[in-house]
């Protein structure tokens, strides 16, 4: 491969300093820095003057599947009233669709900054190795580098809640005591297959496991997991106390908190991270760290469906591995890296004058690359450096964001919208350039998703209206619980 040189831009050199360096591309590395005017024999030469180039913003979690939903989370939902209320959007889907999800995910993300991300995908009621393949293959195939974990359990929400199907009565109680996933086993046995039997190379496009909740899932489910996760090396993420409701639950089902929980089930390690981690206490938060455990802090979808503000900075001085993460298009109503790393350092200000005690311009942006590089499982991305894989942002530094100029992070973190990204390099080759995904055909892309929108709308339509009357019931459940504590 055809080696690139660089010059011309100011680059985040580091995450610390801008410098006017040229950066020598080789395959999917940078392979060195080099001092403004060398030149390398036989680099082909890129001009990237009037750009500002920093590392491609990594995404902690997300939902391809979100894409497909948008505008479908009410207004007032709350978590539980979401998982219950929207649940229609997710049956009827086919692999296509699958597929499709996650090419228009991937190109929100690229278009937005982002180079990465760990996708927990629903496939319903359980994942097929065809439907695992083709999320994998779609990432494959636009060039965004992924974490491909299907998200699985086995207990329904009605199942899951201690008491929430007593709350329920008539018709609509047998319509939701009817409704089951398949057993953990079975879903287990699809996994191994589909994870192991990779279908496409490893170096951009990974295997994760994605057990949803843990309320949601047994406890020998949750452990042949984290076994799966040991015997092949898979990243793990589950969403760990995203809501007070959770950790209530916790305490009916378990009689602990839900990281003490897992801790107990051995199911804690460095390749295991938590999605929210918004009601988490000191004890849970020792644990996460004593077992060198990662966070991915999601700050939109936790202000949209009223999920709290999380201890960031708490979790980060106990030495829990924090990343930054989007959440999907459903509950976050789009996947902004900038505006999550924007929130995480912002929403920690909340709180105190004293600025200890404040997530820092600088520390955002380490965890919104290198600490969200960290839960996907991936060595050496998410800084400019040399050795580090290419995944580079190049943004127009005569944008209103930055004129004039004095604090170019400062600016980024706190300014920047993803309205300045002019082109996206990922793994060493491009992907974006002149407001184009070069990798798709999004005009096709875009008729597809109106097409398949309206399918899922229309086939679930009766799905749709059951929901809805399920979400009320939950939201008064839900209500007299947390009322009660
Ligand atoms: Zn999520």
């Amino acid at each position: 491969m055809t080696k690139t040189l660089i010059h011309g831009a100011e680059v985040l050199v580091g995450n610390d300093q801008f410098a006017e360096v040229s950066l020598l591309i080789d395959g999917d590395r940078i392979a060195a820095i080099l001092p403004k005017g060398e030149t390398v024999a036989g680099a082909k030469a890129l001009d990237a003057s009037g750009r500002l180039i920093i590392p491609g913003l990594v995404n902690g979690h997300t939902h391809s599947h979100g894409a497909l939903s948008r505008g479908g989370v009410p207004d007032d939902a709350i978590l539980e009233t979401f998982l219950s209320g929207s649940a229609w959007l997710n049956v009827n889907r086919s692999h296509d669709d699958l597929a499709l999800c996650a090419q228009l995910s991937a190109v929100e993300l690229i278009r937005k900054g982002c180079t990465a991300c760990f996708d927990l995908f629903i496939e319903l009621p359980g994942p097929t190795v065809e439907g695992t393949h083709a999320v994998a293959h779609a990432y494959h195939e636009v060039g965004l580098r992924a974490v491909v974990a299907p998200m699985i359990a086995d207990q329904t929400i009605y199942q899951a809640l201690p008491g929430l199907l007593d709350a329920f009565d008539g018709p609509l109680k047998d319509a939701v005591a009817a409704l089951s996933l398949p057993d953990w086993d079975s879903t287990m046995a699809v996994c191994s297959e589909a994870l192991r039997d990779w279908p496409v190379p490893m170096d951009r496009v990974r295997p994760g496991i994605g057990p949803t909740i843990p309320l949601h899932c047994s406890d020998p489910f949750l452990q042949a997991c984290a076994c799966l996760s040991d015997d092949i090396g898979l990243p793990l993420q589950t969403h760990l106390a995203e809501t007070r409701m959770q950790q209530i639950m916790a305490q009916r089902k378990y009689g602990t908190s839900l990281a003490e929980h897992l801790s107990e089930l051995g199911v804690l390690s460095p390749r295991f991270s938590g999605a929210h981690g918004v009601w988490l206490s000191d004890v849970e938060v020792a644990l996460l760290a004593e077992a060198e455990a990662g966070i991915s802090h999601n700050p939109m979808s936790n202000l949209r469906i009223g999920s709290g503000i999380a201890p960031v900075r708490r979790m980060a001085d106990a030495g829990v591995t924090m990343g930054i993460g989007t959440d999907a298009s459903n509950t976050s109503d789009g996947q902004n890296m900038f505006e999550a790393t924007r929130l995480a350092a912002t929403l920690s200000r909340a709180h105190s004058i004293d600025s200890a005690a404040w997530v820092r311009t600088r520390e955002a942006f380490d965890m919104a690359t290198i600490g969200s590089a960290r839960l996907l499982g991936f060595d050496r991305l998410g800084q400019i450096a040399e050795g580090w894989l290419a995944d580079l942002v190049f943004l127009d530094a005569s944008y209103c964001h930055y004129t004039p100029r004095r604090a170019l992070l400062d600016q980024i973190v706190f300014a920047e919208t993803g309205a300045a990204v002019r082109e996206v390099m990922i793994a060493g080759r491009m992907v974006f350039a002149g407001d184009r995904i070069l990798t798709l055909d999004e005009t096709a892309l875009r008729s597809r998703a109106f097409a398949a929108a309206e399918r899922i709308t229309h086939a679930n339509a009766e799905a749709r209206v059951m929901n809805a009357a399920a979400a009320e019931v939950v939201k008064g459940f839900c209500l007299r619980n947390c009322a009660a504590h």
